[in-house]
């Protein structure tokens, strides 16, 4: 199975990398440090999911993230004829805390350690360089709450709307189970949709 993973943050860098009108007016807004509004946001991934890579399907990482941008969204799907399907992934968010504040980073060479599952050698000590490990900032357990706080009250609406839309939701229990199970499982997933025939994709004009 082949489809285009589309992450906004690399969509966003791509534009601003190929220099045309939209990626130079992204460029300052975010140079300035500026939010990309909605509006902006949602022609990008208009123009991202026309590219020949999301012929056979495509996931949507990152977005969207806000109601208006699930709007709009829903919106472009139902007129392309795109079938869609929301992935919920479902972690405790003590377990989440424990993750992301169990993760170290080697201020020196970059190297990235996690003391439940890939704990350095010697304690908060680098295995390639020696340097003293450090937390960065944005996994220090105030700024983790914060982004749950965020999460909640941005993101829960967006699932919402999908399932009132009536819009395929689907709940995926993350709290174990490597990354690789959990992406099993997903792909599992939408193998029986795709079977049970709602998830075609519409023909697309002109050869792939
Ligand atoms: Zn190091």
């Amino acid at each position: 199975m082949s489809g285009a993973h589309i992450s906004t943050g690399d969509m966003l860098r791509e534009r601003v990398a190929s220099g045309d009108e939209l990626g130079t007016k992204v460029a300052g807004l975010m140079s300035s440090g500026q939010l990309v509004p909605d509006e902006l946001v949602n022609r990008l991934v208009e123009d991202r999911i026309e590219q020949p890579d999301c012929a056979n399907g495509f996931i949507l990482d990152g977005y969207p993230r806000t109601v208006p941008q699930a709007e709009i969204l829903n919106g472009m799907l139902k007129a392309k004829q795109i079938g869609s399907m929301v992935v919920h992934l479902k972690v405790d968010y003590n377990k989440i805390i424990a993750r992301l504040s169990g993760r170290r980073q080697c201020p020196q060479c970059g190297s990235l350690y996690s003391l439940a599952s890939n704990a350095p050698t010697i304690s908060e000590a680098c295995d390639y360089c020696g340097a003293k490990l450090v937390i960065r900032d944005d996994d220090r357990e105030d700024v983790i709450r914060g982004r749950l706080e965020a999460y909640d009250r941005q993101t829960i609406p967006v699932l919402d709307y999908f399932r009132h839309a009536d819009v395929d939701c689907q709940d995926v229990d993350a709290n174990d189970g490597s990354p690789q199970q959990i992406s099993q499982g997903i792909c599992a997933l939408i193998q029986k949709r795709k079977a049970g025939g709602d998830l075609a994709l519409p023909q697309q004009a002109g050869p792939q």
